[in-house]
């Protein structure tokens, strides 16, 4: 059955049966569970979202497949413009949920394995690409929420995958049987592993012929036998356990992320993807990057949340017309618009794969995500400057509630005179929420490590940066000859 409606997805969600665990309990129902529902409430958006006609165009396309109506978060980008709607819807949920959606990273695994697995069979006459059309048929038809999982825990760096002791720190296979593979390792940080229906798995880094066993790209569903999930903590994570919606910040929305662990988990042979062409990782890696660095861009929607909190926190206490507080404001949005313009750029720059599926420029595609570590970070600071230390001192919702001292907390922390306290304590906690609380996982840590460390981009930037082309360019100007 199509996943339609926001019923339909939490109906969908109750009939999976995962091994999830979190605070050393294993968790039979997830759905209702007061730190998840957030993290729900953000993936059901994608859901809801798409049946509202002001955002259709952002929202859904005609499926390459079928012609039908697919959800975008399904869509194989089969042109620049669906590079770009992309990038505009990725703005516009960061905006109207201030925080991680997780379908995202699906989106851009389905992306690379489909092209990946198309140029595989090119070279070596396997059946990959089929096998994974068949899979996408599957979750477009059904609306399902793939998780693209990229990234081992990779024990010592400096080692290879068969060179580590344990040979489990990269997922890898044990067993080949006629009717498909058996698999064993872990993926980290898995976002919205347990909103998910799918786990489309990748290889993490480029390998060598020793790493065989751990060139596999597959796809099973979260509660296959052996999966198990352990919940990832947050900062504040408990705050939601307490009742009441200021303390959290963003009571409604938020993300997740996990250890996902494959115990010896079966694959049957329709849903490998890659098995063993280590040649072929390093395309599957760069094209799931660079895809996934311009997503992003729910960063600049989730900066446009703070940036309007930040000006409120100064409307609310009086400061707004101070001229350092309106600069400080107009740095904030260029660089916010920064991140959106290298973003929109690498998508305009797009190109077209043996496939028929499209790619971002890796040059500017690397350079936004570059942009995104640093800029998220000159944000959250000046929203911090504007916001003033009350952030982190204000007493909390139950005191504000309680008979006998909410009233001083009331009186003593009014500010401008036509603003209720309770509205200046709801701004501070949603600025606290995305610069120190759940917010940040996704608004810093995220913008940091996700998609590839700052590192990550450096090394792509320095391979495409072609120095001996602008030093030819110099010497031309200058007149020297060789
Ligand atoms: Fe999507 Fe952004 Fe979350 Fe990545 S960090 S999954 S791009 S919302
Ligand atoms: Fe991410």
């Amino acid at each position: 059955m199509t996943i339609q409606t926001r019923d339909d997805y939490i109906a969908s969600l109750r009939k999976l049966n995962l091994n999830l665990w979190m605070f050393g309990k294993r968790i039979d129902n997830p759905v209702d569970h007061p730190i998840l529902v957030p993290s729900m409430n953000a993936v059901a958006a994608t859901y809801e979202l798409a049946l509202d006609p002001r955002h259709e165009d952002l929202m859904t396309a005609a499926s390459h497949l079928t012609g039908k109506k697919i959800n975008r978060f399904t869509h194989v980008f089969s042109s620049t413009e669906d590079l770009i709607k992309k990038v505009r819807r990725q703005r516009m949920l960061g905006q109207k949920t201030a925080c991680c959606f997780q379908r995202c990273v699906g989106m851009d695994a389905i992306n690379a394995v489909y092209s990946t697995s198309f140029e595989i069979d090119e070279k070596t006459g396997s059946s990959y690409h089929a096998n994974f059309k068949k899979f996408l048929l599957r979750v477009q038809e059904e609306n399902l929420v793939v998780d693209g999982a990229m990234t081992d825990p990779k024990g010592d760096r400096s080692l290879a995958p068969h060179q580590q002791k344990d040979p489990d720190l990269y997922l890898r296979v044990v067993e080949r049987r006629p009717d498909g593979i058996v698999v064993r390792g872990a993926k980290a940080h898995q976002t919205g592993i347990v909103n998910s229906h799918e786990i489309l798995v990748m290889p993490t880094i480029a390998m060598q012929e020793k790493d065989k066993d751990y060139a596999v790209s597959f796809a099973v569903p979260t509660d296959a036998p052996g999966i198990v999930m352990i919940l990832g903590r947050q900062s504040c994570d408990t705050r939601k356990l307490e009742g009441g919606d200021i303390d959290t910040g963003n009571s409604r929305f938020g993300g997740h992320e996990a250890l996902v662990v494959f115990d010896n988990v079966f694959v049957p042979q329709e849903r490998i993807f890659m098995n063993g062409e280590t040649d072929f990782v390093g395309m599957m890696v760069e094209r799931f990057g660079g895809h996934h660095r311009p997503s992003y861009a729910c960063k600049v929607g989730v900066g446009d949340v703070l940036i309007g909190a930040t000006a409120l926190s100064a409307d609310y206490c009086g400061v707004a017309k101070a001229s350092h507080v309106r600069d400080k404001l107009v740095e904030m949005t260029h660089l916010n618009e920064t991140i959106y313009s290298s973003a929109l750029a690498c998508s305009m720059e797009g190109w077209r794969t043996p496939s028929g599926a499209y790619q971002i420029d890796q040059m500017l595609a690397n350079v936004c995500k570059h942009n995104v570590t640093r800029f998220t970070y000159d944000i959250a600071r000046l929203a911090e400057d504007i916001a003033g230390g009350l952030m982190v001192t204000l007493p909390s919702e139950q005191d504000f509630r309680h008979p006998e001292i909410g009233p001083y907390i009331d009186k003593y922390f009014q500010g401008v005179q036509n603003v209720a306290t309770e509205a200046r304590m709801r701004v501070l906690r949603l600025i606290e929420n995305l610069t120190l609380g759940t917010g940040a996982v996704g608004y810093r840590t995220e913008s940091m490590h996700g998609a590839g460390s700052p590192q990550a981009q450096r090394i792509v930037i320095a391979r495409l940066a072609n120095f001996d082309l602008k030093k030819r360019l110099a010497k031309e100007i200058a007149g020297i000859k060789d």
